[in-house]
């Protein structure tokens, strides 16, 4: 860490009508320093929309074939932007919000660090930060859905995993490594993967462990 740390440029968009503004104020500049001790980056700028509108929201995403439950993005490989739609209604409580929030801001944060992450892998890093692991075990359903070839998320979509409970699967992994590794070495290894395809086992291998060892283990304390 340097002492010529450049502030970032953070600017809120709200849509007419917004409720709680001081909330995302107050909790997005407590996330950014929290996020600034976790990660070895910094943002540069950060703009965060808010609406209240489910059409203009709609509006902002690449697809509109999203689920009914979404309710907050990041454009893909962006580094400074947010959109979430809360309405009052679509997230029912603070905490939720403020988990939304932090898992968001957490994207911006991998993205500069290593935007050529896997899907699973940016996923599974902001549901752990943010908390968002509401399951402790994974069903052998959904593990037969995920690890076809043994390997979680190998040879899946993403969207194909996010209907099998991939977002709490990815976080269980990501804290897995984190508890296996500690999280600064867990940082180093996504970080020093900068040119290739990451995949579960790249962890692992990173650390000289054989990955279907680790896998196993993983199988055996998270798969019931
Ligand atoms: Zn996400």
């Amino acid at each position: 860490m340097t002492n010529r740390r450049r502030k970032t440029k953070i600017k809120f968009v709200f849509e007419p009508g917004t409720y709680q503004k001081d909330f995302y104020i107050r909790h997005t500049h407590s996330n950014m320093q929290k996020l600034a001790r976790m990660f070895p980056v910094q943002l540069l700028s950060l703009t965060v929309h808010i609406f209240r509108n489910k059409n203009s929201f709609l509006k902002t995403l690449p697809t509109k074939k999203v689920p009914t439950w979404f309710i907050a993005h990041v454009p893909k490989n962006s580094t400074s932007c947010i959109y979430i739609f809360d309405n009052k209604d679509s997230i029912t409580s603070k905490k939720t919000l403020s988990q939304v929030l932090l898992h968001e801001m957490t994207h911006l944060y991998i993205n500069i660090l290593n935007p050529k992450l896997s899907d699973w892998l940016k996923e599974g890093i902001s549901v752990y930060v943010a908390a968002q692991i509401f399951k402790p075990s994974i069903s052998t359903t959904d593990w037969k859905k995920i690890a076809q070839k043994n390997i979680p998320f190998r040879g899946v979509s993403w969207k194909f995993a996010a209907k099998y409970n991939g977002y709490n699967i990815a976080g269980l992994l990501v804290m897995f490594f984190v508890r296996l590794y500690g999280w600064k070495k867990f940082i180093a290894a996504i970080n020093s993967h900068k040119l290739t395809r990451f995949s579960v086992t790249s962890i692992p291998l990173y650390f000289g462990d054989n990955p279907h060892d680790v896998m196993a283990d993983f199988k055996k304390y998270f798969v019931k």
